[in-house]
């Protein structure tokens, strides 16, 4: 009788015969991928091009019966299990080595309804596809800022982006959502249904089940906005970095500010401030007129422009499959020593690809009090994160190093902690961080749904013994 290897839960190498496979192969409705089949390659492929992970099974599941019948064999087995929703972790981690690969990309649907504002949105849709069909009914919810970023993995770690500040997080927009646990089951969770279980999956979702799909709250935004971009030249940087923390921290919660250092396309390193205002134009004329003043900048691109071209402007910046590293921090304020620190380390960045970021939160995010989600960290006012992009791999020890000093050199300035949706391969302690105080809450939950650590490749909180 024929087999292959595979990895357990644990790590171990195991045997599983060809048969099982093939049973479980003919069970699915989206069909069951091996390495050698001709879409496998393809479909083990992530965001990050520094991730070659090979799963020994790949289910390309299309449809919640798919997810349970899959998660209940990979029980069965005792397999190890990733869960692919957009592919943007920036280690991989919804690609296992060696394991079993429960692949939601084939899952995208979304529906809208304009009468209620809401959607329902299937687990692997990206932000851009959310986006589009919420925008053709003149509605949005809050989504990142680059559109092949998956919905569910950003939604279940929380989930900032533009109307973060008017309308919150991604999570604190979600109704409800459907799951397929641990043990197999179908399980809908919601402030009525499983409540416990509707509080971790809002920051803390990945580690409690396949997230086949979500129901969302929608606000009517645009289609026009005021958006676009100011660029201040870097020996300039220091002034207008102090100016951005000042004005971003006056701003009213209609503006979400970002700001970016990156080297333009002749090669100059600049520093760059994003707006999108999403109130009535002449409001934001006037909320926009500082910045528009300010320096003067070097360039000044804001204006009258779509919701959509908005969210998608970060796209050139991270394309898909080039090389990237990053390591963020948590900031309530942008000190004085922050500003020298970060100006002058961007000044020796060794890739004219890489940025460093500033994203934006408060507003909203920071009213919902800390232990009323699994999201904790509300009164951070900045996600801080230098990303390193590059193509050759034979310079990824420069880059990932680069990152690493700033790292090191802001760690002061930091809450102590990151976002949750940031996190890599930092390791236990900045997990814990990541979820702060509400670390023991969540151990009595995965305890409760996921005694086992079914679901590990994630922020991973280990269940209680
Ligand atoms: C270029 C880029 C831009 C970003 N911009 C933003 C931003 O503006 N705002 C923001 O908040 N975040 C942002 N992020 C971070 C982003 O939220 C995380 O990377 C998030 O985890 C991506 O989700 P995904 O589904 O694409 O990732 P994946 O890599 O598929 O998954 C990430 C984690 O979630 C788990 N997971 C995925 N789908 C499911 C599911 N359906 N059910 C259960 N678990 C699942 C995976 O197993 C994995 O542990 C950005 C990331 C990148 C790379």
């Amino acid at each position: 009788m024929s087999s292959f290897e595979i990895r357990t839960r644990t790590g171990d190498q195991t045997v599983l015969e060809e048969s099982l496979a093939e049973q479980l192969k003919k069970s699915l409705r989206g069909g069951l991928l091996r390495p050698g089949d001709q879409t496998y390659d393809e479909a083990r492929k992530v965001w990050n091009g520094m991730i070659d992970h090979r799963p020994a099974l790949i289910a390309r599941c299309a449809g919640t019966a798919d997810v349970a019948k899959t998660v209940s064999f990979a029980r069965e087995h005792d397999l190890l299990v990733s869960v692919r929703g957009g592919g943007h972790n920036i280690a991989g981690k919804a690609v296992c080595e060696g394991g079993l690969m429960i692949d939601l990309s084939r899952m995208r649907g979304i529906a809208v309804d304009p009468g209620t504002q809401t959607a329902r949105v299937e687990g692997g849709a990206t932000l851009g596809e959310l986006d589009a069909a919420t925008q053709a009914a003149g509605l949005a919810t809050t989504a990142g800022v680059v559109t092949h970023t998956g919905v569910a993995g950003l939604t279940l770690g929380g989930g900032v982006g533009r109307l973060a500040r008017k309308y919150g997080l991604a999570c604190d927009n979600l109704l409800s959502l459907e799951l397929v646990t641990a043990d197999g089951q179908r399980v809908n969770a919601s402030a009525t249904e499983n409540p416990d279980l509707f509080w971790a999956v809002r920051g803390a979702g990945a580690n409690f089940g396949v997230a086949t799909s979500f129901e969302f709250q929608l606000h009517p935004i645009g289609p026009g906005v005021l958006g676009g971009v100011v660029l201040h030249p870097l020996e300039k940087a220091k002034r207008a970095l102090k100016f951005y923390y000042e004005y971003s921290q006056s701003a009213p919660d209609e503006l979400s500010a970002d700001a970016f250092f990156l080297t333009s396309p002749d090669g100059d390193r600049v520093f760059a401030i994003s707006v999108c205002y999403i109130g009535p134009i002449e409001q934001g004329e006037r909320v926009l007129e500082p910045l528009r003043r300010f320096g003067p900048p070097l360039s000044e691109e804001v204006g009258p422009i779509s919701y959509s071209e908005v969210q998608s402007a970060g796209d050139a910046v991270f394309p898909i499959g080039l090389h990237f590293y990053w390591k963020s921090h948590f900031l309530e304020e942008i000190a004085d020593d922050a500003i020298e620190a970060t100006v002058s380390h961007f000044a020796s960045v060794p890739s004219p690809k890489s940025v460093l970021v500033f994203q934006q939160y408060g507003g909203a995010v920071s009213r919902v009090a800390e232990t009323e989600t699994a999201y904790r960290h509300r009164h951070a006012q900045y996600d801080n994160f230098p990303t390193s992009i590059w193509t050759d791999s034979q310079e990824s020890e420069v880059h990932r190093e680069w990152v690493r000093e700033w790292w090191d050199m802001m760690s002061p300035f930091s809450i102590g902690a990151e976002y949750v949706n940031n996190l890599g391969e930092e390791g236990e302690d900045r997990v814990r961080a990541a979820y702060g105080d509400n670390y023991e809450r969540l151990v009595t939950l995965k305890h409760k749904y996921d005694p086992t650590n079914f679901f590990r490749l994630n922020a991973n909180i280990q269940p209680s013994a």
